[in-house]
């Protein structure tokens, strides 16, 4: 299935489902057949085989009733399991300040451990220049008929001040229906899943079609030089993969629990931050020149201001729109078809770039974020400083973007210089290749509307390109697709992470549970 189809197929049963919520076909048996059908069954036979029937009924419904017993307490034990491993990372800190990811990746390989995966198999990584920098590698076995698939989550969360919080950010609490902790959502109840799901695997002695590897690491809020990024340069033959996973974005969105559509985000933009600079002589403020580098640098920005970046859409951007137009008014959803069209309707486009959302998925951005100049109230300013930082499209390069800046701001005054990940300033970005093209495989897509379809049942999926940045960017451009997928649904005005009083829903945290549980071992499995 070509993704276009693919994309097309989902729209329709989604739509349908959506109309005709009472249409779908349902499995039942007219009420009282199955007593006629039994009593027609019990008059043609004998009393004593009667007295045998019976007696093989009920064994046959006690045994039913004892297999469903133990799938449910297993299911329990799973859902404790679970409960436990998240708290188990909520109450260990792993913030820059005073945290330590190193404690988080160890007690959960002592899980591992414990669940019967063996020592070779079960790796903790510590960069030497960074001991509390700790990753989790653990590989579990496949047949191998197919190449491993990675999943990714982070263990590091961002600051959190018990002060700022009604409750201690660094405790596992649940009340009214929440968990609350640093990490509910951004992500370690993505982390506390697949440790779940794993150890799940390995006592019911699933054997997949193809390794599954965690990654569990550091760094991802902060440098993001300790983490997936220190991995792929030091222990490339660990976690090499066809495709990877990343619960650190993608989502089910609800409205007050109710699902309303489930996305998967299957690219990403670059970040990245370029320094402006304007030098002068300056001198004294009473005797002004026309030469100023803060007039210079003002007016480069002016002009940045009034300019837009390309249109341009990609696969993956124009399933969402696709997507997207289902669930939207009339007349936006006429717009987001309309700007498919080839050549895509003007009009339309700059109607839906008046919404910033629309607008970032349409172009690239760049925009002034900084700004620093002079040294004295009475003094001409020397140095005139701004920093833009962009966000690109995917196709284009950080160096392409750099000499496009130059030349918008038309003023060889201003230098337009790179700024590393580290903060350091270079005149020109590094030269790279852009970023392989992002596809929707079928072999991801197709199982996952399937098992979405199934527990949230007329939300539709939409792809999404992340107009932020996670790790997905570092295995991407590593040359593995990455596709961000959480199964654990967030009310689209609750979105907490890097705040205050950070919470999850602990229905969605089992859910989300229940969804890797089913939709690993589809893709695990010969379908
Ligand atoms: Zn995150």
């Amino acid at each position: 299935m070509s993704p276009q189809d693919w994309a097309g197929a989902l729209a329709e049963t989604d739509n349908f489902a959506a109309r005709h919520p009472r249409e779908l076909p349902r499995k039942s048996i007219p009420a009282g057949h199955g007593v006629f059908y039994r009593g027609l069954l019990m008059a043609a036979i004998s009393d004593e085989a009667k007295m045998k029937l019976r007696a093989v009924l009920a064994f046959a419904w006690i045994l039913a009733f004892a297999a469903s017993l133990l799938r449910a307490q297993s299911e329990d034990q799973i859902r404790h399991l679970a409960h436990d491993i998240f708290q188990q990372l909520i109450e260990t800190n792993t913030t820059e300040s005073s945290g330590n990811t190193t404690a988080a990746a160890e007690a959960m390989a002592r899980l591992f451990r414990d669940a019967g995966f063996s020592e070779s198999d079960v790796r903790v990584l510590i960069p030497d220049q960074d001991p509390g920098k700790g990753n989790l590698v653990v590989r579990m076995h496949g047949s191998g008929a197919r190449r491993p698939i990675l999943l990714i989550g982070h263990l590091d969360v961002v600051e959190a001040r018990r002060e700022d919080w009604s409750t201690d950010p660094f405790r596992f609490i649940e009340t009214d229906g929440y968990f609350y902790g640093r990490g509910t959502q951004d992500m370690k109840d993505g982390d506390a899943i697949w440790v779940a799901t794993l150890i799940r695997f390995m006592r019911e002695r699933y054997h997949p079609d193809r390794d599954l590897i965690l990654a569990l690491t550091a760094d991802e809020e902060t440098g993001k030089l300790d983490g997936v990024d220190w991995l792929l340069r030091n222990h490339r033959d660990l976690i090499d993969a066809e495709f990877v996973l990343n619960a650190d974005s993608g989502g089910v969105v609800t409205d007050k629990g109710k699902p309303v559509n489930v996305s998967v985000e299957a690219s990403e933009k670059i970040y990245v931050d370029y320094q402006l600079e304007v030098k002068n002589p300056g001198g004294h403020s009473s005797l002004p020149t026309r030469d100023n580098a803060i007039y210079h640098l003002a007016d480069g920005l002016a002009r940045l201001e009034r300019y837009q970046f390309p249109f341009e859409l990609n696969e993956v951007t124009r399933a969402y729109f696709r997507q997207m137009a289902a669930t939207q008014s009339a007349e936006t959803a006429q717009d987001m078809l309309a700007i498919l069209q080839s050549p895509p309707d003007q009009p339309a486009i700059s109607r839906l770039d008046d919404v910033p959302k629309y607008h970032a998925t349409m172009r690239t951005t760049c925009v002034a974020t900084r700004l620093d100049a002079g040294h004295a109230n009475n003094a001409l300013p020397q140095t005139a400083r701004a920093v833009v930082n962009c966000r690109i499209l995917p196709g284009h390069t950080r160096e392409e973007i750099r000499r496009k800046l130059v030349e918008i701001f038309a003023d060889p005054q201003i230098a337009v210089r790179y700024i590393d990940p580290v903060g350091q300033i270079l005149d020109a970005a590094p030269s790279e290749p852009p970023p392989p093209k992002v596809t929707l495989r079928p072999d991801v897509m197709v199982p996952l509307t399937k098992v979405s379809s199934e527990m949230w049942p007329g939300a539709p999926v939409i792809p999404t390109m992340a107009t932020g940045a996670s790790d997905g960017i570092l295995t991407e451009a590593a040359g593995m697709p990455t596709y961000g997928i959480s199964g654990v649904a967030i009310d689209f005005d609750d979105v907490r992470y890097h705040g205050r009083d950070e919470r999850v829903r602990v229905q969605s945290f089992y859910d989300g549970l229940e969804f890797y549980y089913r939709f690993l071992k589809l893709l695990t499995s010969e379908q």
